[in-house]
Parts: C-alpha cells; sequence; structure tokens
C-alpha cells in the first residue's frame, strides 16, 4: 500500500503531544485563503508523491528513540483513509514502534463513516475549526463549517478529540461576537476541551488582495479571554 505523500519531518513539537514523526499528504479537500502548505492542495496525480509503508517504517523506526509519536497531517489526511490505516496499524504492529501514538491532524471535512474506520487504529486528532460562522468558513475554505462541527462532535463522542484549533485571521474571523459564539459551541461538546489558538502567519501563505493580517499578541490574548469568558477549556495560544 502506498500513499501520496507530499514531505515527511522527523521531529516535530507542533503536530500533537511531544515529539512527533509527521507525515504530510499530498492533496486537500478545501482552498483555504491562509493556507500555510498551498503546494499540498492539488490532489496528487504523479507517481512521483507515491511512497509506500514500507518505506516510512524504517525512517520512523531510526527516529523512535527520540518520538512520542506519529502524526498524518496534510493536504488533508482523512483522503486517504486506506493509507492512514495501514499506516497506523503497521505502526501499532512492530514492536520498536508499538509504544508511538498514532493521531491525525485534519480540517475536519471526513464524514462519521470514515472516522469509524479510523477509529480502531487512531489514538488523537487535531480539528480545525476555521469558523462557527458559515458564511465566513465559506469565505476562508471555500466549503461549509457543519461537516467539520459534525466531526467535532463525532470525535469528542469517540474520546478521540484531542485539540480544536481555531485560526485567528485578523478582521476576518476575529470578531468578539463571533469568538463568543465559538466559544459557546464548544463548550456545549466540552467546556474543558484542549483549544490551540493560533494567529495567522503571512509566511508561506499566498498572496492576498486585500493582503490577510497577522493578528498582533495582544489580538490573541483578547481572543483567548473572550473563550475563557465562556468556559475553563485549556487553551494554548501560538
Ligand atoms: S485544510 Fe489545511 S491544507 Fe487544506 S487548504 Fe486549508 S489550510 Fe491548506
Amino acid at each position: 500500500m502506498s500513499g501520496f505523500v507530499a514531505d515527511t519531518i522527523a521531529f516535530s513539537n507542533v503536530d500533537g503531544p511531544g515529539n512527533r514523526f509527521v507525515v504530510f499528504l499530498q492533496g486537500c479537500n478545501f482552498d483555504c485563503v491562509a493556507c500555510h502548505n498551498p503546494q499540498t492542495i492539488p490532489l496528487a496525480t504523479g507517481d512521483h508523491f507515491r511512497t509506500a509503508v514500507a518505506d516510512l517504517l524504517p525512517r520512523l523506526r531510526r527516529a523512535a528513540p527520540f518520538l512520542s509519536g506519529i502524526t498524518v497531517s496534510g493536504g488533508e489526511a482523512t483522503l486517504q483513509p486506506d493509507f492512514l490505516i495501514e499506516l497506523f496499524t503497521a505502526v501499532k504492529a512492530d514492536p520498536e514502534l508499538a509504544r508511538l501514538t498514532c493521531f491525525i491532524d485534519s480540517n475536519g471535512a471526513a464524514d462519521a463513516a470514515t472516522w469509524a474506520r479510523l477509529a480502531p487504529v487512531t489514538d488523537g486528532t487535531m480539528i480545525d475549526l476555521k469558523c462557527i460562522d458559515d458564511e465566513i468558513h465559506r469565505a476562508m475554505t471555500g466549503q461549509p463549517n457543519e461537516p467539520v462541527l459534525a466531526s467535532i462532535r463525532e470525535l469528542h463522542a469517540l474520546g478521540l478529540l484531542y485539540e480544536v484549533r481555531l485560526l485567528v485571521l485578523k478582521g476576518v474571523n476575529d470578531d468578539p461576537a463571533v469568538v463568543r459564539r465559538t466559544a459557546e459551541w464548544l463548550a456545549g461538546v466540552d467546556p474543558a476541551m484542549r483549544v490551540k489558538v493560533i494567529g495567522f502567519r503571512v509566511h508561506g501563505a499566498r498572496p492576498h488582495d486585500p493582503p490577510l493580517v497577522e493578528p498582533c499578541t495582544d489580538e490573541l490574548d483578547d481572543y483567548a479571554a473572550v473563550l475563557r469568558d465562556v468556559a475553563p477549556f485549556d487553551i494554548c495560544v501560538v
């Protein structure tokens, strides 16, 4: 079994708990204006993206003594569920890798049937929620937010929701009333959930007209304060 893999990094401390080997898959079903990896959006067609599970395992074994786990990101990881299942199954069956946790970093567009297939081999997920307001979400991603909200509810029910990630795009999705609605909705799922507030960074993103603007530290703190005012979330701001 091979997957369409855009890149891998042996060590990351921003893609889930601890130090993680990260596999970035090629192809995404969103087209986010603020995407930092726009080269991973086009669906792969060429064989040069093909990477076999058997080729990833030796790389994982080399890094394993320094790792807490493996995270598959994107593009959109859940567009290749068969590859994810085979990779995670192989990790859990390998005596040198079995202690590693297997996480998915996702835009949340997958349906319940896909999550049900992935659940037996998955230890946790990070889900991006670009905006609670559907109109703003569509403007930011080209897609509706209902599948994302459904995924957050579903993964929480499965005990697989590690973190919800909120990208802050200044002047687009940071209106305090929208942030409060976001917090109230998340609190309805789990008022103690882990939430990562991520400030948009221009570096890596495509040019946009008008230009997209980075929030400053104070603005991110204000955003987090609105969340905290609603519920005792476990909040991290980056
Ligand atoms: S979901 Fe992620 S990879 Fe896909 S377009 Fe949006 S930011 Fe980029």
